[in-house]
């Protein structure tokens, strides 16, 4: 090390002197003594390896410190999971925490999170009760099923159904239902995990019922139906249909399982989104073991259900790996919520969110984006304009990969500016706004943009204009 730099390590001030600093000082009024020295320690280590490094002297200047911890301090009280605007368009969005909740389900959340509750207590008898008594009743009441389960997510349903269903003994799938939700979920490795013995059949385009039965043999112990949620074979296709399945199921004693993916309780049909069959239909098929999601369609928590017969339900409560899957209170506390609002199939509609969403009539649309563009305009600068467009919005979530609902967008132009400078600053915002570029042109759906989000969404264009004059010359 040169004697320059050990001078100017030197040089550096400690962390005592410079919490006398006046600089520093004044962020007492707003951060304590142990958040103040964690930031002064983590900016001075920085100081001394750009040193070491060989940056210059300046390094040291009390100003820049000073920059640099107040800095410091306001990345680190910022939460790292924040709420943000989705104005993709893609309602059940993966990445944006997929379906946000009803009011009755936040209030419930609310409701048995900073007390005790009766999780695993029987209130009639005194005695130890368990969890999945809160929802079993409701899931069978919702979709005509025996018996009920419910875990973390649909992946975890999937592995608990196949690995109680059918470990050490194979499990017949067609081709073409082979998928990959994303993540590292893909069938023919859940069926490793799970232990059983994948035997597809038939061809990615076309699977016949006669292909599951040429499968058959005594070492069989499942047939798996899986719902194709984000991608569609188009052409000369065919497969096995549930009522095919279930009959061959039948004759051979063998139950049959359908990973539904998105599960939908509702037939939507009537709202122009059809092709999902729900699981009350489904099981009525004669399917012994559905799963799905509580996220997707569904417009809850995240949570796996898994509904059916109770010959096959009841060893899954019983097996271990339960342990490890369990639901947490908070999203059981919303899930029932959730479920309870499906006994009126209109208030469910109105007041699940991305049901709400997925159903909006394009007049609605277009009043929304009237009401939201006359909202916005009273606060902006002269040098934004916004701009309507029709355009199309999509389901999400793996669920109807083909479906283009018509919705209306707004455009947002800014003078000067990019639609990448634009989406960029949007996503840099106190409460972010995540919309998409399409044709050089940044776009909002509205959609997907929540009443809750309509004092933060003006605020958000407002800050990010103000940093565009801020970069600009
Ligand atoms: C989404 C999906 C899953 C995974 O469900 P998660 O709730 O995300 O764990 C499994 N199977 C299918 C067919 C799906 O669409």
């Amino acid at each position: 090390m040169s004697t320059s730099v050990q001078h100017m390590l030197k040089g550096i001030p400690k962390v005592d002197r410079l919490l006398d600093w006046p600089e520093i000082s004044v962020l007492r009024a707003e951060y304590s003594r142990p958040e103040l020295l964690t930031a002064i320690r983590k900016v001075l280590g920085q100081i001394r390896e750009g040193v070491r490094n060989g940056g210059g002297a300046a390094a040291c200047e009390a100003g820049r410190i000073a920059a640099l911890v107040a800095s410091e301090l306001i990345s680190r009280s910022k939460r790292s999971l924040q709420t943000v605007i989705n104005g993709s368009g893609v309602v059940v969005h993966t990445n944006l925490g997929r379906s946000p909740l009803a009011d009755e389900a936040e209030e419930a959340i609310q409701a048995v999170s900073a007390g005790y509750s009766n999780l695993e207590y029987d209130l009639e008898t005194g005695e130890r009760g368990t969890r999945y008594a809160h929802v079993e009743g409701l899931i069978c009441e919702l979709t005509g099923a025996e018996a009920a389960l419910v875990v973390n997510n649909n992946a975890a349903a999937v592995i608990l159904a196949l690995t109680s269903l059918a470990q050490g003994r194979e499990v017949v799938v067609s081709r073409g239902e082979l998928v990959e939700i994303g993540g590292s979920f893909r069938i023919p490795d859940v069926m490793t995990q799970s232990g059983a013995k994948l035997v597809e059949v038939g061809t990615t385009n076309r699977t016949h019922i006669r292909d599951f039965l040429n499968a058959l043999n005594e070492t069989t112990a499942l047939l798996l139906k899986v719902h194709t949620s984000n991608f569609a074979i188009v052409g000369f296709t065919a497969e096995a249909t549930l009522a095919e399945m279930a009959s061959l199921g039948r004759e051979n004693g063998l139950p049959v399982m359908l990973d539904a993916g998105s599960g939908c309780l509702i037939d939507l049909a009537p709202y122009g989104i059809s092709g999902e069959a729900t699981v009350r239909q489904n099981l009525d098929a004669g399917i012994d073991v559905v799963t799905f999601s509580g996220d997707k369609l569904l417009g809850g928590p995240q949570a796996g259900l898994i509904a059916g017969k109770r010959q096959y339900i009841e060893p899954m409560k019983r097996h271990p790996l339960l342990r490890a899957l369990r639901m947490d209170k908070l999203n059981l506390a919303a899930l029932e919520a959730t479920l309870r609002l499906y006994r009126d199939e209109r208030r469910a509609l109105a007041a699940i969110p991305t049901l709400r969403m997925l159903t909006m009539t394009a007049g609605q649309l277009t009043r929304r984006a009237d009401m939201i563009t006359r909202k916005l305009r009273r606060s902006l600068p002269d040098s934004v304009s916004l701009v309507k467009h029709p355009g199309e919005s999509s389901a999400g979530g793996g669920s109807f990969p083909l479906l283009q609902l018509p919705t209306a967008l707004i455009e947002v132009r800014v003078d000067r500016c990019s639609a990448q400078q634009i989406e960029t600053a949007l996503r840099r915002t106190k409460v972010p706004v995540i919309g998409r570029i399409q044709n050089d042109r940044f776009l909002l759906d509205v959609r997907t943009i929540l009443d809750r989000d309509l004092p933060d969404l003006g605020r958000s264009l407002t800050e990010a204009c103000a940093s565009f004059a801020l970069e600009m010359p």
